[in-house]
């Protein structure tokens, strides 16, 4: 019996997790509350003098009782810790795939001079590919005007649903922290002081390609013979670190499953994101037409059916939706895009960490239609220059976010703070868009990771490195090893 494709596999085991977490939400027991925890009554005293009297003010925040249903608990025991496994084991394989993959790619290489032309080259396409998003964006929400459906009483009833979420305050805090960094602290962040500590870290996979690069060119530098050993270990390596990611897809379908049935049980109340579906609709709308973009861009210059790049980047995406992280789906975006449609490996191993890094165009059509939603939506005037500053700011923010859940929210800040939107709405802002974050952040994932293979297509192509497909399956030695 034929074999039913992975992205079959991954969307029944998508829509059987969301059909489960549907199912269990609406069983008698399932949808029974529980609490959670209960924060007491607090009073807040403040001290303040005036006319040389101590003038004691006092608080009183009411208590908080936090409630869940059982259908939530019962999946955040038993379900969502199978796709919290995958999602660790995907994470687990990024950087020693960087790795090995990049300084492969380098050594390859029989001149220098490529490597620079294909790094300026990518990193154009980036930016130009981040504006044109941006720009659809900005296009879109000022047609739209999705901000003008929002009601003062929606706008009152979202922001006392989400006063004090712990989820916004922290995206917040983040944000504070990012913005006091110097000018050239982004630049500074690349150049890591201690390799190990870098390799130990996800979260600086920057500082990783900087250190690959690196050796990697020092490597040629050496002459062939002399770096053959090491590169010997790299290519082995790489082997090895790909093998790794078709197994672990072996579980991707059972992965999703599990981690959409806990998207469905945590979601937000469906009234609330109904009053957003408006706005939810042009950020929608936007990615999807990203999509479009860039499948009459694989067709006009890679001159490949658009249908073929799809389904062969399918995986990817599904698991980029499935995951709200670039991050996390790296290996499998570098595993499709090589040996499912044979970009050589020069190109993919640097073009796409890079990409999962700084290129976030669905990221940035988001921010850049969020920004204006909120404005349109509490009255606020936003005049051409500020529009274009959105431009400039939401380029640099999806650079900045990083390549995990929620990230782009905590750049959006960024974002408003640079039109100068009031910071004692910054919390409402949030909680404006917060509810339909989630799916967003789901979706734009999925455009951050078709951009990146789209582009590493384009470098590829105009490199002369655009090969046949060579796709190794898990079980090509199998029998080798079995007996
Ligand atoms: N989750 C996105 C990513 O990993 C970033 C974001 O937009 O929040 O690409």
């Amino acid at each position: 019996m034929k074999k039913l494709a992975l992205h079959w596999q991954i969307l029944i085991g998508m829509s059987t997790g969301i059909l489960f977490g549907i199912i269990l939400l609406n069983t008698a027991w399932g949808s029974e509350e529980i609490i959670v925890r209960t924060i007491k009554e607090q009073i807040m005293l403040d001290y303040s003098i005036a006319d040389g009297e101590v003038i004691t003010n006092h608080e009183v925040k009411p208590a908080i009782t936090i409630t869940t249903t059982k259908a939530a608990e019962f999946v955040s025991n038993w379900v969502e810790p199978f796709g919290t496994m995958f999602v660790n084991l995907l994470k687990l394989i990024a950087v020693p795939l960087i790795l090995a993959s990049l300084i492969k790619g380098i050594s390859d290489l029989k001149d220098i001079a490529k490597f620079r032309r294909m790094g300026i080259r990518t990193i154009l396409i980036y930016i130009g590919t981040t504006i044109i998003a941006i720009t659809l964006g900005l296009v879109l929400v000022n047609l739209l005007n999705p901000g003008a459906g929002i009601s003062e009483e929606t706008i009152a009833n979202l922001s006392a649903t989400y006063e004090g979420n712990s989820g916004i305050t922290s995206k917040l805090e983040t944000a504070a922290l990012q913005k006091d960094a110097g000018p050239l602290q982004a630049v500074i962040d690349m150049v890591p002081d201690n390799a190990v500590a870098a390799m130990s870290n996800n979260s600086l996979m920057l500082q990783v390609i900087f250190f690959a690069i690196f050796l990697g060119i020092s490597m040629l530098l050496i002459g062939e013979k002399a770096a053959l050993p090491l590169k010997n270990f790299f290519d082995s390596l790489n082997d090895v670190v790909l093998k790794m990611v078709d197994l672990i897809m072996l579980t991707a379908p059972f992965a999703v499953f599990a981690l959409l049935a806990t998207v469905v049980v945590t979601a937000d109340d469906p009234e609330v994101l109904l009053a957003l579906l408006y706005y939810a609709g042009t950020v929608v709308l936007g990615l999807i037409l990203m999509i479009v973009i860039y499948c009459l861009i694989f067709w006009l210059y890679v001159k490949k059916s658009p249908l073929w790049f799809l389904n062969k980047i399918a995986p990817a995406q599904l698991l980029a939706f499935s995951t709200s992280s670039s991050a996390a789906t790296l290996p499998v975006t570098m595993e499709r895009v090589e040996e499912h449609m044979g970009v050589e490996k020069e190109v993919s191993s640097f073009v796409l960490p890079v990409g999962a890094t700084i290129n976030m165009d669905g990221t940035s059509l988001y921010q850049a239609v969020a920004a204006v939603f909120v404005c349109q939506a509490l009255g606020i005037e936003l005049a051409l220059t500020a529009q274009l500053t959105i431009v400039l700011t939401a380029l640099l923010a999806s650079i900045g976010s990083a390549a995990v859940p929620g990230a782009g929210m905590v750049m959006l800040v960024i974002v408003l703070e640079s039109i100068s939107f009031p910071s004692e709405l910054l919390p409402v802002a949030l909680a404006l868009i917060f509810a339909v974050d989630r799916p967003l952040d789901m979706l734009r994932t999925t455009v951050n990771v078709t951009g990146d293979a789209t582009v590493a297509s384009i470098v590829a192509k105009s490199l002369g490195k655009f090969g046949e497909p060579k796709v190794d399956n898990w079980d090509d030695n199998l029998k080798d090893v079995t007996s």
